[in-house]
């Protein structure tokens, strides 16, 4: 199977300088993330079948220009899975659908907010796509309450994760969320996948995420090079970040850091001395609504 040298914490800037933008995350599994180029900054995504050519399209917004990466590729779009309901990921089904037949997957509980559903998912569920590509299905409520995120069964592990965790940055909560449960999901789901799991979020975000996390946190070194480093990115070959590098410059990860708590203290005057991470995850969802 697919392999690299992955890349330790004291290895930071040998991940910053490793950047192909279309990699595969195993031998059979082949990611293609479309920079839709909309004002919402979406990323759409094609996950396809190496030996079938059978494909599934994630949140496909923008429909033409998944259809013409496939038929680039020779490849068939099969199904559609939408992370959540929201218009900007669910606004290209129909076309899509009526382009390709493909069947459509959702939360088991968005059957009201998405029109169409032919498969209601729930945690545990494994999609196939053609033969050689299983992806899991995980519920994963937050920014809203049906909201799914895939999980590659490959070597490397390969995580779509919609709106609920960015590079550098976590979903917001005021349409149909809960940050208590965001929380949850950071916690006891998302913190705990394998460090070289590969980052593939429903929307580029990552400058102003990096400018927030160096605002919360201005001695993080490695968010610094990265903000440099990406400030000239081309978001059509945007870098692939891992659970790894999110966990050092994703403030949503970094809940025991020092200088993190510190700077909250003087804004939340209430704040325990010692923060619960939950307080402190709170605290930091709060600040970033008015960022
Ligand atoms: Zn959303
Ligand atoms: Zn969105």
């Amino acid at each position: 199977m697919h392999s690299h040298t992955e890349h330790g914490n004291n290895e930071c800037k040998a991940w910053l300088l490793f950047k192909t933008p279309y990699k595969t995350a195993g031998v059979f599994m082949i990611v293609k993330q479309i920079w839709t180029g909309n004002a919402y900054r979406n990323f759409n995504y094609l996950i396809a079948c190496a030996e079938t050519g059978q494909a599934l399209a994630i949140d496909p917004l923008d429909y033409k220009k998944c259809l013409a990466v496939a038929k680039e590729n020779d490849w068939s779009v099969t199904q559609i899975l939408n992370t959540h309901e929201h218009h900007d990921h669910t606004g290209g089904n129909q076309a899509m659908i009526a382009a390709t037949k493909a069947k459509l997957l959702a939360h088991q509980n968005a059957k009201n907010s998405i029109a169409g559903i032919d498969t209601g998912l729930s945690a545990g569920d494994v999609i196939k796509v053609g033969n050689t590509v299983e992806l899991l299905a995980l519920d994963t409520p937050g920014h809203t309450m049906s909201h799914i995120c895939l999980l590659s069964k490959t070597d490397e592990p390969a995580l779509f994760c919609g709106d609920t965790l960015f590079n550098a940055g976590a979903g917001n909560c005021h349409n149909g969320g809960h940050p208590d449960d965001l929380y949850q999901t950071f916690t006891s789901q998302l913190s705990q996948l394998q460090d070289n799991t590969k980052i593939y979020p429903g929307h580029d975000y990552i400058d102003n995420n990096l400018e927030f996390t160096l605002a919360r946190e201005p001695d993080n070194e490695q968010a610094k090079i990265l903000l440099n480093q990406i400030k000239k990115q081309n978001p059509s070959q945007a870098l692939i970040s891992t659970l790894a590098m999110e966990k050092q410059i994703n403030t949503f990860f970094r809940l025991h850091n020092q200088t993190i708590i510190a700077k909250l203290q003087q804004e939340f005057p209430d704040m325990a001395e010692q923060p619960s991470a939950k307080e402190v995850f709170l605290a930091l969802r709060q600040l970033r609504n008015k960022w």
